[in-house]
C-alpha cells in the first residue's frame, strides 16, 4: 500500500502546542505541563505511521537564560512522560541561536530558526522522511512557515499564542490549513484528512 521508503512525519512545535508555555524560559522539568490528552495525540499519530518529531526554537540559550544541559534535561522529562502515557518522540530539534540579540557563540542568523525550514530539512536527513507528505503542528505562524516551506500540510492549533495567531493570519495570511483547538484535535485532523474525510478551514491558502 505504501511503496516509499522514506516515513512521513507530523513535526510539532514544543511551547504552546505540546506543553503549556511558561513566561520566560522553560528550564526545568518541574515547569512542564503537557497540554489536554497530548501523548494520546502522538500515540494516534504514530499509530497512523508517523514519526514525531519535536521542533523547537529555544533563543533562550542564545541570550543565557538556558543552557544546552538544562534543554537536555527538560526534553527527557518531557520524553518519559509522555512513555508512561505511551507516547513516543522521535527526535528533538532545538535552535538556540538568535540573530542581533543573541550572545556569542548563538548570536546567528541560522538556516534552523523558525519560520526557516532547517529543523525539518535536519529531522528529514536524519530519519529519512518524505516532507510533501509530512504534517507540521504549531501555535505561531512561524511554526506554519517553516511547514509550509518544506512542502508539508500545516495545522494551527488555538492553545498558546494559536488565537492570536490566527487573528493575525485572517487580517495578514500565513495562516494554516487547518485551525484547530489543540493538539488532540490536530491529531484527528490529520488523521481524517489522510482518509480524505475532511474539508480545509476557509483560511487556506491565505
Ligand atoms: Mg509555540
Ligand atoms: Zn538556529
Amino acid at each position: 500500500m505504501d511503496s516509499s521508503p522514506l516515513r512521513r512525519a507530523v513535526f510539532v512545535d514544543r511551547d504552546g502546542t505540546l506543553n503549556r508555555e511558561i513566561e520566560g524560559a522553560l528550564a526545568s522539568p518541574e515547569q512542564l505541563e503537557l497540554v489536554p490528552h497530548a501523548a494520546e495525540a502522538l500515540a494516534t499519530l504514530a499509530r497512523a505511521g508517523f514519526a514525531i518529531v519535536v521542533v523547537t526554537n529555544q533563543s533562550a540559550i542564545a541570550v543565557g537564560a538556558l543552557d544546552h544541559e538544562r534543554l537536555a534535561r527538560v526534553h527527557r522529562a518531557l520524553a518519559d512522560e509522555l512513555a508512561r502515557q505511551g507516547a513516543t518522540i522521535d527526535l528533538f530539534v532545538a535552535c538556540p541561536h538568535l540573530d542581533r540579540d543573541g550572545l556569542p557563540p548563538y548570536r546567528r542568523a541560522c538556516p534552523c530558526r523558525k519560520p526557516k525550514p532547517g529543523m525539518l530539512l535536519d529531522a528529514a536527513e536524519r530519519l529519512g522522511l518524505d516532507l510533501a507528505r509530512s504534517w507540521l503542528v504549531g501555535d505561531a505562524l512561524r511554526d506554519v512557515a517553516a511547514g509550509r516551506a518544506v512542502g508539508a500540510r500545516t495545522v494551527l492549533v488555538a492553545t498558546g499564542k494559536g488565537e492570536r495567531e490566527h487573528a493575525r493570519a485572517l487580517v495578514e495570511g500565513g495562516g494554516a490549513e487547518f485551525f484547530v483547538a489543540d493538539l488532540a484535535q490536530a491529531a484527528r485532523t490529520i488523521v481524517a484528512a489522510e482518509a480524505g474525510s475532511v474539508m480545509a478551514s476557509p483560511t487556506q491558502g491565505k
